[in-house]
Order: C-alpha cells, then sequence, then structure tokens
C-alpha cells in the first residue's frame, strides 16, 4: 500500500478508489474524493508530524477532513501511513419525541460523549440515563426494563462477559463495594449503545407511538360520529 505527495504536491493513493467513510454531514457510507493537499514545499519547510487533507464526499459533497501521520519526509516524495484519523466523527442520533425531559438531557451527552470517542464518559452517561429512567419508570419499571436486558440476551450474539459488564453499567447497585464501573472500549460501547436505545425505545418510543396511533384512530371515530369502522364498505 501507498500513499504520498509528490514534490507537484500531487496525492496519489493506490487504493483511492476503496476510501469509504461515513459521511459527519449526510451520515452516508461513502466514497470519498480528495480536494485539499497541502503543499509540498510548506510541509519540507516545517515537517509536521502529521498531514491533514480535506476530501469531498461522493454523495453530499460536504467537505470531510482526514489527518494522517508522516512515515518518511523524501527528497521527492512525502510518504504518509494509510491510517488515518476523522477530525469529525458522524454524530450519533436517536429520536426522543417521547422520552421525559431527563432522560433525553442525559442520553444527548451520552450520545455527544460516544461521538467523541469518549467511551467511558459515554457508559457513565448511560449509568444516569438508566437511572434517570428508574426515577421515571419507578420499581416495576426498573425491572421491566431488567427483564428486557436479559430478553436481549437471547435475541443476540452479544458475548456473556460483556453482558456482564453492560449490566453492571446500567443496574449496578448504588452501594457496590467495588469502585467505578466496568470499562468499555469503542467496539464494547458501540454495543452498549445499540442496547440502551433499544431500552429507551422499549420503555417510551414504541408505547408513546402506540398511544399516538390510537388516539389518532380514536379522533377519526369521533370525528364520523359513530362506532362504525370506517373500513366498511358503503354497498
Ligand atoms: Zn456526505
Amino acid at each position: 500500500m501507498s500513499l504520498y505527495i509528490d514534490s507537484s504536491s500531487q496525492l496519489h493513493h493506490d487504493l483511492e478508489k476503496n476510501l469509504v467513510v461515513t459521511c459527519p454531514h449526510c451520515l452516508a457510507v461513502a466514497h470519498i474524493t480528495p480536494s485539499a493537499v497541502p503543499r509540498f514545499e510548506d510541509l519540507q519547510l516545517y515537517r509536521p508530524n502529521q498531514v491533514g487533507i480535506v476530501y469531498l464526499c461522493d454523495a453530499c459533497h460536504a467537505p470531510i477532513f482526514l489527518r494522517f501521520t508522516v512515515r518518511m519526509y523524501g527528497t521527492t516524495r512525502i510518504e504518509l501511513s494509510p491510517q488515518f484519523t476523522e477530525v469529525e466523527r458522524a454524530r450519533e442520533k436517536f429520536a426522543f419525541t417521547y422520552t421525559p425531559e431527563p432522560v433525553e438531557l442525559l442520553f444527548r451527552e451520552a450520545l455527544t460523549c460516544f461521538t467523541h470517542g469518549a467511551f467511558n464518559a459515554f457508559a457513565s452517561m448511560c449509568r444516569r440515563t438508566a437511572q434517570a429512567m428508574f426515577a421515571d419508570l419507578g420499581e416495576a419499571g426498573k425491572l421491566r426494563l431488567f427483564d428486557e436486558l436479559n430478553g436481549l440476551r437471547e435475541l443476540t450474539d452479544i458475548s456473556p462477559e460483556l453482558f456482564g459488564r453492560m449490566r453492571t453499567v446500567l443496574f449496578g447497585a448504588e452501594l457496590d463495594a467495588r469502585p467505578g464501573l466496568p470499562l468499555l472500549d469503542g467496539y464494547q460501547a458501540g454495543i452498549m449503545l445499540e442496547v440502551v436505545k433499544d431500552l429507551l425505545y422499549e420503555a417510551y418510543v414504541r408505547k408513546g407511538k402506540l398511544q399516538q396511533a390510537i388516539m389518532v384512530r380514536r379522533f377519526f371515530l369521533d370525528e364520523t360520529g359513530s362506532n362504525v369502522t370506517p373500513f366498511v364498505s358503503a354497498s
């Protein structure tokens, strides 16, 4: 694999065709095309350890900034390591329409932590989100969430070890003698993100959507002024 900037400031990348990221603007998984490469002379003069290149998202044409580590300053080319850092990551989203305000506030911050790669801060905010949910749903609701989480184990192939960690993060006893929450890496945090979204969906969104749909049905029933189902044929 080779990636370098030549003496006329042209970028050469033999795997350019495979360069795909999740665009932080349109959220499509898209190929990106280089649009601004630093000048060879400037890099030779200052010799920074890292080099930034601006790409265009092929899907929405918004700029995407990637940072590369320099491998070597040669006389005719500057070689870069093909691994890059995405300066702006796609924001994680959740539809908060039916979630109570304290839960929304805390889970929004959890999403912000995740987006910025602060995975243990994310886990801590997931715990606070869970605590806000327990406060809102009461003891019976907490037990239901616990069952819900256990039910996910049968639906998915999450490892028992990771499952135990997530349970400790979300349901660990307040007065647990062991200090702190278990640590999560990026992969584990990604799984946890999907699990907490699912718990929020089950606790609020599903119910909210159903109640909304039933309300709309009732409204139209009242409007027609009869109990007759509107789908009955007139003939
Ligand atoms: Zn895009």
